[in-house]
């Protein structure tokens, strides 16, 4: 009886350390389901430096119902700036 339970654990470490390995398509996630997908390190584009960083570590602003996320507030108020004079 021990024995079997032994080699379940090995069996599990063993399906532990393949999917550790070999993690499958994970990476493959797009800003654009940033609503939808509660993960940590999602990547987001700063609209103003074009600078790809985790969303957690953003500046999020909803901007006409958009919401943007931003690597700085200084390139938030940049980006604001901007887009302000590109209205005139
Ligand atoms: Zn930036």
């Amino acid at each position: 009886m021990r024995l079997l339970i032994l080699s379940l654990l090995i069996y599990l470490a063993y399906r532990l350390f393949k999917n550790w390995a070999l993690p499958g398509q994970s990476s493959t996630g797009t800003p654009e389901q940033e609503g939808l997908v509660m993960v940590d390190d999602v990547m987001v584009k700063d609209p103003f430096c074009e600078t790809y960083f985790p969303q957690r570590n953003g500046i999020k602003k909803v901007i006409g119902g958009q919401t943007y996320y931003f690597c700085s507030t200084e390139c938030r108020d940049k980006y604001l700036e901007a887009i302000k004079d590109s209205k005139q």
